[in-house]
């Protein structure tokens, strides 16, 4: 796969090229314009991985050359190079991800070759990770016979106190061990079950399976929340409530040990009955939280009309909201928000130091993400716990 790089001055040009070249780049293309390029694209004869594209550019700018790799349909990565101010290579990074484009990074003129080796690492982790990603549809019958004979595993993300550091329990994210295709992550078969009225099937033996594990680190001391995601298919039902009642009674937790995450992907097919659902969960003292806040079209709605105890900010809010002014300025508003309704909060997608050092200066409870811990099997969590123990004390030892 090849390299295109696209700007209208002569000498970043083969600078870039210089650079790309000492870190083993050497495949590259470089043009003085975006037409230039595109044509490079649309002619279809050299597979492009990776774009390096300037934004100021006098014939076709950089805004107009990301609408048509858009139009193209490029699937490879994508970077921004611009001597532009922040504000204006940051909206244009969004709006390339608006455009579903790969942007692998942002790189400010005159290019630093610690920052180009960055981003070409970030390419290079993506492109190995590609056919694991390679999206395969699954069949209905092929996910009925997974739900049947026990392929559908779940795996558990920590949660931390971001106060003490304590771990206060886990949110059950399932994953499908296909005897062909190894693990399949629930992007690629959620909608599937829900679109075919096997999501409560799937919930049912997810839920089973999350409270046995809890009831088992309990046995070993560990007292963990667990969280399970349902879909709003599964509030459809009005004995849904006294079912998930039973089940947490049948390993003998306390209702409180658990929480459900409720998304809304999906259009509420009944309001009413979702709302008489919810309402006597929480009147179980089972935890409700209104998850990847935020993102939804009616999430203030939902916040008015559902007793949700726990509010989670979503991801994309959460991460590099140290370096933002705009994420941190949603996150904050969201988190003022929550407290003054007395939800607890939960920032999610921690992905850094920087994430975690921000979320200490904030008033955020609990936190979640791949700085903390990615989602492992359940058998791995007490493994984790003890390595947790010795970072705690250093990531705690700042003020708050
Ligand atoms: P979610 O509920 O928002 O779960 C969080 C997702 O973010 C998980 O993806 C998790 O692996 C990922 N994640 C965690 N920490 C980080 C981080 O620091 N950075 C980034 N970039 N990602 C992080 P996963 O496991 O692929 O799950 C995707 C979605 O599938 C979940 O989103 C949830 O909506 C849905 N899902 C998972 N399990 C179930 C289930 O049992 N039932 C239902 N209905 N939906 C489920
Ligand atoms: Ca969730
Ligand atoms: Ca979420």
């Amino acid at each position: 796969m090849k390299t295109l790089i696209v700007d209208d001055e002569p000498f970043a040009l083969k600078l870039l090229e210089r650079q790309l070249a000492n870190l083993g780049f050497e495949d590259v293309i470089a043009c003085e314009q975006g037409h230039d390029a595109l044509a490079v694209l649309e002619d279809g004869k050299e597979t492009i991985g990776l774009i390096f594209c300037d934004l100021q550019m006098p014939r076709m700018d950089g805004v107009e050359f990301v609408r048509h790799l858009a139009r193209l349909g490029y699937a490879g990565g994508l970077v921004l190079v611009s001597g532009e101010d922040e504000r204006i290579i940051q909206t244009v990074e969004k709006l390339a991800h608006a455009h579903r484009l790969k942007v692998l990074g942002v790189l400010h003129k005159p290019v630093l070759p610690e920052r180009l080796r960055q981003v070409l690492e970030k390419h290079l982790t993506r492109a190995a990770k590609t056919p694991r990603t390679a999206r395969k549809t699954y069949e209905l019958d092929e996910l009925w016979r997974a739900i049947a004979e026990g392929e559908l595993i779940n795996y558990y993300q920590p949660k931390v106190d971001i106060a003490s550091g304590a771990v206060s329990g886990v949110e059950t994210l399932v994953r499908w061990r296909h005897p062909q295709d190894g693990l399949v992550f629930p992007d690629q078969f959620i909608s599937l079950a829900e679109e075919h009225g096997l999501i409560d099937d799937m919930t049912r033996v997810v839920l089973a399976a999350s409270l046995r594990q809890a009831r088992a680190w309990r046995d070993l001391g560990y007292f963990l929340h667990v969280a399970v995601n349902v879909s709003m298919d599964n509030l459809a039902a009005l004995e849904f409530p006294d079912f998930v009642a039973r089940e947490v009674r049948k390993v003998d937790l306390p209702l409180t040990s658990l929480v459900l995450e409720v998304t809304e992907s999906r259009l509420m097919k009944d309001p009413v009955a979702a709302m008489d659902i919810l309402s006597r969960l929480r009147l179980k003292r089972i935890g409700l939280s209104i998850d990847d806040f935020g993102t939804g079209h009616s999430s203030l709605a939902q916040l008015r009309d559902i007793p949700f105890d726990e509010l989670k900010i979503d991801q994309s809010f959460v991460h590099g909201a140290s370096r933002d002014a705009s994420l941190r300025a949603i996150f904050e508003a969201s988190l003022a928000m929550a407290q003054q309704l007395g939800m607890k909060t939960v920032a999610e997608g921690v992905e850094d130091r920087d994430d975690w050092d921000f979320l200490r200066l904030t008033g955020c409870d609990l936190a979640q993400g791949y700085f903390i811990a990615k989602p492992m099997p359940g058998a791995d969590i007490a493994g984790w716990m003890k390595d947790w123990e010795s970072r705690r004390s250093e990531l705690i030892s700042t003020p708050r």
